[in-house]
């Protein structure tokens, strides 16, 4: 499918764009790790015009296209896979393996779409690049490591992205999800969830397995904590706010006759309002100190963060212009918030510019060609493999163009002509 005219911009074969995301998807590459991805990008930046900066924050590329007076626009695409084995049976799939930051060797796979996103930033470079007429300003973009670490904004805003480069008038980013090819979504306010990584250490005493009262048992403490979370959503939070409360794995003992002397929790948090989010995160603390206590524990449990990501906030005014532009190339949709989550929030927080990010859809058309409902639809779009799957498969056309299309359009609304 060809791409939508642009008023402006003239209209460019994307082919050698669809080329490039099957050689990106063939060769993934974890965060932090992604050097040959950083190549490409910084290759392709060079050769259109961009000032390019490498080793951002490890991996991160930052490339400035300056264009008479005007705004600093930010555009922002993600480059790294996950550790996945890819299911899909495309012909471009990955056979991909690299080792982990603490020496696992692992499958690795852009299950995430972190390879389209690259793909769309570049075919948008090249299409912005070509069209100096067409936008006045500054075009910063910046393609960031280990998204999927929830690290790599944080990273590179650390490195001194804007002291060393300059902070942006906005931040814009688009992420593919399973709705309908040909259709973006975008919602203005919270939009992204924050998560927040926890890990629990419950203290016991171990014992044999035949004497129950020599011991502190952690697994059932751990019982009781992993229950007693299961109310803080349910009965603290008001049925109109929105939080998951997640125990994504427990792990205690060795041995069936064995009590052992500790227990691990490790809990995921996602959230919409950063009152809500203080809330759980104190009632999680709460039950925690609290099971352990009723149980005798030798000592208190340990509470420690791993990772913390606020959420994403599309300012509405900054969102209300970005969909003026978005509607000339495509369908949008609000979708409301998703509970999924993204660092790329860091980026606008940091620089105290408005965000606005937006989603991409990825699904095959013709699945839901039939459809006539929005519940059908939405009952369709859950049946679909979401990103993180084995089975991601995002449909290259249109899903690629709609995604340079729609860019493009952002970029040159936030950087009109200077008359
Ligand atoms: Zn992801
Ligand atoms: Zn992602």
């Amino acid at each position: 499918m060809d791409c939508l005219p642009i008023e402006g911009i003239p209209v460019s074969d994307t082919s050698e764009f669809a080329e490039l995301y099957k050689d990106l998807h063939q060769h993934p590459e974890l965060g932090f790790q992604e050097h040959r991805t950083a190549a490409i990008v910084a290759d392709r930046l060079a050769a259109l015009g961009f000032d390019v900066t490498t080793g951002i924050g490890g991996t991160g590329v930052v490339g400035l296209l300056a264009n008479g007076p005007g705004r600093t626009v930010l555009a922002r695409a993600d480059m790294d896979a996950l550790p996945v084995q890819e299911q899909t049976g495309l012909p471009y799939a990955s056979t991909a393996r690299q080792a982990t930051a603490d020496g696992q060797e692992v499958p690795v796979m852009h299950a995430c779409g972190h390879d389209m996103h690259t793909a769309m930033l570049l075919g948008v470079c090249a299409r912005v690049a070509g069209a100096p007429a067409t936008w006045s300003g500054t075009l910063m973009v910046v393609f960031q490591p280990a998204e999927e670490l929830l690290s790599g904004a944080r990273t590179m805003i650390a490195h001194g992205l804007y002291e060393r480069f300059r902070a942006p008038d906005v931040v814009l980013a688009q992420h593919i999800v399973p709705f309908p090819a040909g259709t973006i979504g975008i919602a203005p306010g919270p939009t992204w969830a924050a998560t927040d990584g926890i890990r629990v250490t419950l203290h016991g005493r171990g014992s044999h397995g035949s004497q129950p009262q020599a011991a502190v048992d952690p697994v059932v403490m751990a019982a009781s904590v992993i229950m007693r979370l299961q109310t803080v959503v349910s009965r603290e939070i008001a049925a109109t706010e929105l939080a998951v409360v997640t125990i994504g794995y427990v792990r205690s003992g060795t041995k069936e006759n064995v009590i052992p002397d500790s227990a691990e929790l490790g809990i995921n948090v996602r959230s919409l309002d950063p009152g809500v989010r203080t809330r759980v995160l104190a009632a999680i603390t709460r039950v925690v100190e609290a099971e352990s206590a009723a149980s005798g524990a030798p000592k208190p449990p340990q509470i420690e963060t791993l990772y913390s990501v606020p959420v994403v906030f599309n300012e509405p005014e900054a969102t209300e212009r970005t969909v003026a532009a978005l509607g000339e190339v495509a369908e949008v949709f609000d979708p409301g918030p998703l509970m999924g989550s993204e660092d790329v929030g860091e980026l606008a927080l940091a620089a105290g510019a408005p965000m606005v990010l937006w989603e991409v859809g990825c699904a095959d058309p013709e699945i839901f060609a039939r459809v006539s409902s929005r519940e059908e639809m939405l009952a369709l779009m859950a049946d679909q493999p979401v990103n993180h799957s084995p089975m991601f498969a995002p449909v290259i056309q249109p899903t690629l163009d709609i995604g340079i299309d729609a860019m493009s359009a952002a970029v040159t609304k936030w950087l009109p002509p200077q008359s």
